[in-house]
């Protein structure tokens, strides 16, 4: 059994109220571990630890935080290995895919703000022969850090990162459901000398430890990455306490093939931006529109590929497929094919649960990827976000049609666009509704560039500076001459 603790004022510890939740490993569906559930009691520890810990630490110079996150950042990489394998555990992705994506990615979030803060400057106005104006961005004080279990430790240092970088004290919260890696990571703050309480980790449900994060008073600003009707709650009981808020919500994205397109580069991303974590990434394409004269080609050469995928156990590094998450999401993405079925469409390949061979995983949560076509684009197949391994494929005839369907959601965080002609990409890409639109690429991304959705997908930025302008408080200071 893997007993996770708090991570508080430095130590680890168990959780005040002695209550403890089950950890399932999605790929067996077996019970390996415990986590704690804490309550307002564990979080108002935190709290104070953290608010004790802010006056030294965002008065500590930015080239000493910078030094602090660059000694976690090498400790993740020395221990890359082991974090990629309890994230494959917990999560049920791909131990190769936490191996090339999450573990570097969380490395590389941490090292990023730890350099972006050496660069990070602000502004001065100056009104001629009369004043000066100057922008003085103090850190905000104590601020929470809420992440999903979709990409747990890749989110969860994205937000904690730039907080800290910036000179707050943070009390965060992982999801319930992929506690491990934040665990780990909060034993490596220790092995780097991260000061007591500038960091606060607290395991625990999103009702009863993470509602106490959102309602403390004391804390100043939420960074939240989850689903959109939680998003809402959060929003609904930050607003009337003027926190600041930063919101990373669902997403239901279009991916728009041109018959111009390279079909090569296109055919083999499609499938990575359909099922990479077994669909589970907010940005994968989960709507693929085709233009109507390669759609029977694109149909045939797509459902081939996508029905020679295989799942297996994550732990293998050969496996490429997984499993989802937890029952109760497998059990919300396989309503979702019943439905699709409902709806008129029909199943191309792939609309099972699969009960593996291999009698170690048989007890897992594994679904066959999945292709549907036949559906209205505004049906509610096509309109919900599934975040499992399933996409449908629906033909266009013009670009003013397929930019209606791509736009017709309510959600708008990312579309990827794929066509040869230069002038139509930049033409597309400024009709779409979304924070971020992909040109012949996907999950392509740079660290400096924002990041984040329109619409129900969320408010705010994340990423380089505009992270480290959420994390902080400007303040005009004017100087008459
Ligand atoms: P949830 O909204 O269920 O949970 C996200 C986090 O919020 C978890 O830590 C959860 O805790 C916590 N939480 C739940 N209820 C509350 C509450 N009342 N108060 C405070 N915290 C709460 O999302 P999922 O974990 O299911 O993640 C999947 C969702 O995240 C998808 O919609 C996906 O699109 C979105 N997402 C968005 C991204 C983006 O960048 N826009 C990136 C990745 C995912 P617990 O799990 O312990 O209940």
């Amino acid at each position: 059994m893997k007993i996770i603790q708090n991570y508080i004022d430095g130590k680890l510890l168990n959780p005040q109220e002695n209550q403890w939740m089950d950890n399932v490993n999605p790929s067996t569906g077996k019970v390996y571990g415990q986590i704690p559930l804490s309550t307002e009691i564990d979080v108002e520890q935190a709290v104070q630890a953290a608010k004790r810990a802010f006056p030294a630490w965002s008065s500590t110079p930015y080239t000493e935080r910078s030094r602090c996150l660059s000694a976690l950042a090498d400790l993740i990489s020395k221990h890359a290995d082991a974090l990629a394998l309890a994230e494959s555990i917990d999560n049920g992705k791909p131990v190769s895919l936490a191996a090339h994506v999450d573990i570097p990615r969380a490395e590389s979030n941490i090292r990023f703000f730890a350099s972006a803060i050496n660069h990070f400057s602000s502004e001065a106005h100056i009104m001629e022969n009369t004043a000066i104006n100057y922008t003085n961005r103090k850190p905000i004080g104590v601020v929470a850090c809420i992440s999903p279990w979709n990409l747990p430790l890749y989110l969860f240092t994205w937000k904690i990162a730039p907080a800290l970088a910036a000179g707050n004290c943070v009390v965060a919260k992982p999801s319930e459901i992929t506690p491990q890696t934040a665990y780990l990571l909060s034993e490596l703050c220790i092995e780097a000398g991260l000061p007591s309480g500038v960091l606060n980790i607290v395991h625990g449900d999103g009702p009863t430890t993470g509602n106490a994060i959102i309602h403390h008073p004391e804390i100043k600003a939420i960074s939240f990455t989850g689903g959109t009707s939680t998003g809402a709650h959060i929003a609904r009981e930050a607003a009337p306490k003027f926190k600041k808020l930063s919101l990373e919500l669902g997403g239901k994205n279009p991916n728009i093939i041109f018959a111009d397109c390279n079909y090569e580069k296109m055919l083999n991303t499609t499938l990575r931006s359909s099922f990479a974590n077994q669909g589970q990434i907010c940005l994968c394409g989960s709507r693929i529109f085709v233009e109507e004269d390669i759609y029977e080609q694109f149909k045939s050469d797509f459902v081939a590929k996508v029905s020679k995928m295989r799942v297996g156990n994550p732990t293998d590094p050969a496996t490429k497929m997984g499993a989802v998450v937890s029952k109760s999401h497998m059990e919300k993405v396989l309503s979702y094919i019943a439905l699709a079925k409902e709806e008129g469409g029909e199943i191309l390949c792939g609309g099972k649960q699969v009960i593996p061979q291999d009698t170690a995983i048989a007890g897992g949560f594994f679904i066959e990827p999945t292709v549907i076509e036949g559906l209205k684009y505004d049906c509610r197949t096509n309109q919900e976000e599934i975040f499992g391994p399933v996409v449908t494929i629906t033909p266009f005839s013009s670009e003013v049609e397929v930019l209606k369907m791509a736009n017709s959601v309510e959600y708008g965080l990312s579309a990827t666009v794929w066509t040869e002609n230069l002038t139509r990409a930049h033409r597309v890409a400024n009709e779409l509704q979304t924070g971020i639109a992909w040109i012949n690429c996907w999950l392509l991304r740079d660290l400096r560039t924002p990041f984040g959705g329109t619409k129900s997908s969320g408010v705010g930025r994340e990423g380089g500076f505009e992270a480290l302008r959420f994390f902080t408080e400007a303040q005009n200071v004017c100087i008459e001459l």
